[in-house]
């Protein structure tokens, strides 16, 4: 029998009640993040209809489209996940509950003016580039005391955590450098009397990696959704 994507959510659940036990941490610290791009709205619906609320999309018009086609689902979570540029703001304003990829005040501040006054603040979360790469989107690690600061200032939003996406690589010892880099970054602005609930980091991979680090969402894609045909970062047809 082929798998069906709800069976395939319910491995992914069962992976993240595994490292949770094995990291003696309770199931509801840590959020699944269903990542749907590329994928129809059918198949979001059928997950919804299984009790899945929170859903990430990495380009923008999707995420606007898939909101309308699904507006009856009204506590649907929707999560923006991808880079976000200039242009693109408003419908992410306008049709998101969080934004994870926030680098770059002008855009911060750019969201802020288009959230609609009936919505409430849109969650945050300020992405990191915990890795060093060049290619890499993020605030870099010395930064980003700065760049929280500054966002603070803007009342439409709310500065729930930290995003990362840390070096495509199978080196576990790397890959736990990166998100303790992370965890790490999140104490030091809460000392400083920020009050961040949330660490976004680990993916289909590296989820119990992420999750032993002390990730509190993961976000999920090709385990529960399977091979994407076009790869994220390319323009969705
Ligand atoms: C696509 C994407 C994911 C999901 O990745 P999978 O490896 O398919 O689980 C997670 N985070 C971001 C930022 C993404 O762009």
């Amino acid at each position: 029998m082929m798998a069906t994507i709800f069976t395939a959510l319910q491995d992914v659940q069962a992976r993240i009640h595994a490292a949770c036990t094995t990291a003696s941490r309770n199931d509801n610290e840590v959020t699944l993040l269903a990542v749907s791009k590329t994928f129809p709205s059918q198949d979001i619906r059928t997950l919804y209809q299984h009790g899945q609320r929170a859903f990430g999309e990495n380009y923008a018009q999707e995420l606007a489209s898939k909101q309308q086609e699904l507006s009856d689902c009204t506590d649907l979570e929707w999560h923006f996940i991808g880079p976000l540029q200039s242009n693109k703001t408003r419908l992410v304003a306008e049709n998101a509950a969080w934004v994870h990829t926030i680098d770059r005040f002008k855009i911060a501040e750019r969201l802020a003016k288009q959230r609609p006054s009936d919505m409430p603040q849109l969650n945050i979360c300020l992405q990191v580039n915990v890795s060093g790469e060049d290619s890499k989107s993020g605030v870099a690690p010395n930064e980003l005391l700065d760049l929280a600061q500054q966002v603070s200032q803007l009342p439409e939003l709310k500065i729930r955590g930290l995003m990362c996406i840390p070096e495509a690589t199978d080196n576990a010892s790397r890959l736990t450098t990166q998100f303790a880099t992370l965890v790490k970054l999140k104490e030091q602005l809460n000392s400083q009397g920020f009050a961040l609930d949330t660490l976004s980091m680990g993916m289909s991979a590296d989820l119990e990696l992420a999750i032993a680090s002390g990730s509190t969402l993961v976000r999920i894609g090709s385990a529960i959704f399977g091979a994407r045909t076009y790869p994220p970062g390319n323009t969705a047809p």
